[in-house]
């Protein structure tokens, strides 16, 4: 293992597996930060930079993980991990996975950890690499499991990006990081359909983009008021537009994506949850009953 010339003692030393985008943001944060840093990345030339900046290098993996009882992984999926830590001795180490998995994925990698005779935490981050490390970007992690280890090391933890403990069940950093990735998703198909009905019209993308943001943004208050009819199980309650006139206001939508020449299909599997809702008697309601639809 390759020893940097440059210490630091004052600061809890900690250890990153994987050095892909955000691995090299991860570790850039923690040696501006002050911790001592051992960092080991499959292909080896992806660390010189860190190295210039005062990371340890490990040749190893099970070398990388002898070094600091608090280790770090940011590898590309479950499977990669697995593949890496083959064999590895995790003996009293402080496991914490930021690799994106499903609660599934993580719970299992929690017990696999377990039985090595390691405490684990699984993360979810909320950011792209840009944001590590930059206080003001808003960037957070959703943490899951040990709490023991969470409070013990929650402060180094911070150092990249804000921390949220989300309780002892190591799945719930993917179902919170999962949730919010999949609202994303769905608002991105929105915004596809919104620039494909203006495409070949005398609209600008960047004239539509202000306005599609700004509507997007406005009606982003039915995420607080889906969670309260939720929890009220009460989905009439406060409904402004009620599901009967959204779904008669559908064939608009509909029949403007054809005449310009749009496909549907991104819109439709939605419509259809809408009518289904109408059709068992929705239709004073809001659309909060789709969720229950949705559960199987
Ligand atoms: P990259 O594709 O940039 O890097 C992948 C890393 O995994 C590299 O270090 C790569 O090593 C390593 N790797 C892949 N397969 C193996 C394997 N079988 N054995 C050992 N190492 C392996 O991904 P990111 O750094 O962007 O992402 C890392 C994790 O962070 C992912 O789980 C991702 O979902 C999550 N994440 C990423 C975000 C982003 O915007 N980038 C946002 C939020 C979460 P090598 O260099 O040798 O190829």
């Amino acid at each position: 293992m390759a020893t940097n010339p440059v210490e630091n003692t004052s600061k809890t030393p900690l250890t990153l597996l994987g050095l892909g985008a955000m691995g090299t943001a991860l570790a850039g944060a923690w040696l501006a930060a002050g911790h001592p840093l051992t960092v080991w990345n499959r292909t080896a030339a992806r660390a010189d930079g860190l190295a210039a900046r005062g990371a340890t290098v490990a040749a190893t993996v099970a070398q990388a993980v002898a070094a600091n009882r608090l280790v770090v992984v940011c590898l590309l999926d479950d499977a990669s991990v697995l593949e890496a830590l083959d064999g590895v001795d995790l003996t009293g180490k402080d496991l914490v996975n930021l690799v994106t998995s499903t609660p599934g994925q993580a719970r299992a990698r929690a017990a696999w950890a377990e039985q090595r005779g390691a405490r684990y935490l699984d993360g979810g981050i909320m950011a792209v690499p840009p944001m590590i490390g930059v206080p003001a970007a808003g960037a957070y992690v959703f943490y899951s499991g040990s709490a023991e280890l969470f409070e013990e090391h929650g402060g180094i933890l911070a150092a990249p990006a804000g921390t949220r403990y989300v309780g002892a069940d190591a799945g719930y950093a993917a179902l919170h990081d999962v949730a919010l990735l999949s609202g994303m998703y769905g608002m991105f198909a929105g915004i596809a359909h919104a620039f494909a009905l203006v495409r070949g019209e005398a609209v600008a993308p960047s004239e539509l983009a202000p306005l599609l943001g700004g509507w997007l943004a406005a009606m982003s208050g039915s995420v607080a008021r889906t969670a309260e009819q939720l929890e009220s199980g009460d989905y009439a309650q406060d409904v402004v537009s009620n599901l009967a006139m959204q779904v008669a206001g559908q064939e608009t939508l509909l029949r403007t994506a054809e005449e310009q020449r749009v496909s549907a299909e991104l819109l439709q599997p939605y419509f259809r949850l809408m009518e289904r809702r109408l059709e068992i008697g929705g239709g004073e309601e809001d659309l909060t009953g789709v969720v229950d639809l949705l559960r199987r």
